[in-house]
């Protein structure tokens, strides 16, 4: 089987067996790849064609066929994205102001089964390859150019789509050193965040490897038994091992953590959930992101009420951490936090 062009690293590209081909050749497959999200050695008219057909020969440049485009009314975008095998994956491009951020899926499904999250419902089925996750990439920033009127390009991009990152680390920290290469993307490490639900070795592993992205923690109770409830790694990798890991983080990194915490009535939302969040973050510099539950079909909790999350956000601002409460985006096209998995095939199809 040939490798898939988009999971190399520019040097690890090789051209032909002609030791003659001048240099500036490579940096233009990686504008074709990159700049134009052109996935077709054919169409690749500034290269010879010996070399065009030895390209084809040498490598595959499949990337993930759109199989669904819905629109939300936020004007949020929601992918369905068919791989080679089968398998759908979800991205979500979420525009804002001038920002475009796309938020991309790790996994096929998750083996983590957070009880408020739809992907967790499906378990794992697989880790995605480096090249299904730049592909995801390639396609969402193809979209944008056809789709917008001014050449915009993806300003952000959060791994919170399915899966949990750091199950699959050695891909993901691949991916990154790909797309912030200088030759290809060169995406700012700092406009590119990491989303864990609390896999304590790999945080420590993103420490020690020097990888550059910004770190965001799916924390949603700082209660033992009730996180236990929510998020079952609690049990593998309990808040005080977490809290050590966090520390250690911003000990060896400059970027920034993230804490995020889902709003979920009748759940995390009392005066003992605050009291346990306060006791929790105290000493670690960070920023807390607030978000309300978006309910998808059949889910055992309910959104909270623009007046709950106010009375919540009002007593949060007595922590001494920058707060946050985010707009939840593309809700309803299911395209929010929590609620992708494989819903393509019962929705209609946007445009
Ligand atoms: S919230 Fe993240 S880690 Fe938890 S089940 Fe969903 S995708 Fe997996």
């Amino acid at each position: 089987m040939l490798n898939n062009v988009f999971g190399l690293l520019p040097e690890e590209i090789e051209l032909s067996g002609d030791s003659k081909l001048p240099v500036y050749r490579k940096q233009q497959l990686l504008t074709w790849l990159y700049k134009q999200y052109c996935a077709d050695p054919d169409k690749m008219l500034n290269l010879p064609s010996e070399l065009r057909d030895s390209l084809s020969q040498r490598y595959s440049f499949v990337l993930p066929e759109i199989q669904t485009r819905l629109k939300a009314s936020d004007n949020a975008v929601k992918f369905g994205l068919k791989l080679e095998d089968g398998s759908i994956i979800e991205s979500v491009l979420i525009p804002e102001a001038r920002k475009r951020t796309l938020c991309i899926s790790s996994q096929v499904g998750c083996a983590r089964a957070c009880s408020f999250c739809s992907t967790g419902k499906m378990k794992l089925r697989r880790n995605l390859e480096i090249h299904e996750i730049i592909g995801q990439i390639i396609v969402a920033s193809a979209d944008l150019k056809n789709t917008e009127a001014e050449a915009t390009r993806l300003s952000n991009l959060v791994f919170m789509g399915m899966g949990e990152p750091l199950d699959n680390a050695g891909n993901v920290f691949q991916v990154l050193r790909i797309l912030q290469h200088s030759s290809t993307l060169a995406f700012s490490p700092r406009r590119t965040t990491l989303s864990t639900c609390g896999v304590v070795p790999g945080i420590i592993q993103m420490a020690d490897s020097g990888i550059k992205a910004k770190l965001a923690v799916s924390l949603n109770s700082a209660i033992p038994t009730k996180r236990d409830q929510l998020m079952p790694i609690n049990m593998q990798y309990p808040l005080t091992e977490l809290k050590q890991a966090l520390l250690y983080f911003r000990r060896k990194s400059s970027f920034r953590i993230t804490l995020e915490y889902v709003l979920i009535p009748g759940v995390n939302m009392a005066l003992e959930d605050l009291k346990a969040l306060k006791r929790f973050v105290g000493d670690i510099s960070c920023k807390l992101n607030f978000i309300p539950f978006n309910p998808a079909p059949a889910s055992e909790y309910r959104a909270p009420t623009s007046e709950e999350c106010a009375h919540f956000m009002q007593q949060a601002q007595s922590l001494p951490q920058a707060v946050t409460l985010r707009k939840s985006r593309g809700a309803d096209v299911l395209g929010a936090c929590g609620q992708l998995r494989n819903h393509s095939k019962e929705e209609n199809i946007d445009e």
